[in-house]
């Protein structure tokens, strides 16, 4: 009942102050799925993760952002209706991705909180650990191939597949979550060595949209790697004018060359997309830049997104690679998977680490 005076309010509030497009949030932030369907809201919380997803009567929090956005990021869960979050996946320990979520857990009800393998010493994540145990809510280390239901979706998780990783970011929770035929790819912040694993673990990765890697970095989002997922829109979360430089001029040029739509949140504030199970519709709170897809009707990846070989080197690269264009016409060979180049002999190029 709560939920439906907030659907309401929310309504009724975006009505009355709104002169704008329909297709503007904050209706389309606020309303809840269609039925059998699901609404994936990527939150803008500036520099950072936060992905609120509903199915059914149920929602999941993917990781919470930094702690300074964690008030707005409550309000507007309360305004979606969140009394209950059926699970929190926290994807990594870095305060990007969990600095809230001590507050999630305090405001919400929590059923499973999943996880990496992987801890930190740093205050908000030996805290909120603290806090889970005072509330008696079992943390759940990341199991690759488990499959868990969400209302009328469920989610897969795909990664981490390994441990040891000198980069922590591949310790990422990766999960690929389905409602009807409609999926959706999370990554967390996993870079290459990650991705290449999932690759050679011969998971499925086809996608419709891909929230990128590591807020869009270069070592993110690799050629190989998308050629595989081939999604049809892919999500950017990252600060206006962030000093890292995400998403980086490398990931938007593979994304060109598959001609993906990118939705970025330093750009368009709150990104929805909504699904009933055979379209998606996806738009960005602060522009009226609204896109619909009917699941099936992808195109084929294109060769301009071929991992590119040298003969004489017996190096491989990805097509962006400097090194890939001064390759002479003649020794030039394409291929169009990782594990092609490798059985052919080839290996990667130290620059591009394709
Ligand atoms: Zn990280
Ligand atoms: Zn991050």
């Amino acid at each position: 009942m709560k939920k439906i005076i907030c659907v309401i309010l929310a309504v009724l509030t975006a009505v009355l102050s709104c002169s704008c497009s329909r297709f503007n949030a904050p209706i389309g932030l606020y309303l809840p799925p269609p039925d059998g369907g699901m609404t994936v809201r990527f939150l803008n919380v500036s520099q950072g993760d936060c992905t609120l997803i509903e199915s059914g009567d149920e929602f999941m929090l993917v990781d919470s952002g930094e702690y300074d956005y964690i008030e707005s990021v409550i309000n507007t869960m309360k305004l979606c209706g969140v009394e209950k979050l059926t699970y929190i996946v926290a994807t990594h320990p870095h305060s990007d991705h969990v600095g809230g979520m001590r507050k999630v857990v305090n405001t919400f009800d929590t059923g499973s909180f999943i996880t990496t393998e992987l801890d930190s010493d740093a205050y908000y994540w030996t805290e909120l650990l603290e806090l889970l145990d005072d509330k008696e809510i079992s943390r759940i280390d990341a199991e690759a191939g488990k499959t868990y239901k969400l209302g009328d979706a469920e989610f897969t998780i795909l990664a981490p597949l390994g441990s040891g990783y000198k980069e922590e970011n591949n310790y990422s929770v990766t999960i690929m979550i389905r409602c009807g035929n409609a999926k959706f790819l999370l990554t967390g912040d996993a870079e290459r060595e990650s991705e290449y694993e999932m690759l050679s673990a011969r998971e499925a990765l086809e996608a419709d949209v891909y929230k990128c890697g590591h807020h869009g970095a270069s070592h993110s989002s690799t050629a190989a790697f998308l050629r595989e997922v081939n999604p049809v829109y892919a999500v950017v979360s990252c600060a206006k004018h962030n000093s890292y430089g995400h998403p980086s001029q490398e990931t938007l040029d593979r994304l060109s060359l598959l001609g993906t739509k990118v939705y970025r949140t330093d750009i368009l504030g709150n990104i929805i997309a909504v699904t009933d199970g055979k379209t998606i519709t996806i738009s960005g709170e602060a522009k009226a830049d609204s896109s619909t897809y009917t699941v099936g009707e992808k195109n084929t990846v294109p060769s301009a997104l071929d991992l590119v070989g040298n003969v004489k080197s017996k190096r491989f690269h990805d097509p962006i690679c400097s090194s890939a264009k001064e390759i002479n016409e003649k020794n030039r060979i394409s291929f169009t998977s990782r594990q092609e180049a490798l059985d052919q002999g080839y290996t990667p190029c130290l620059q591009c680490q394709p």
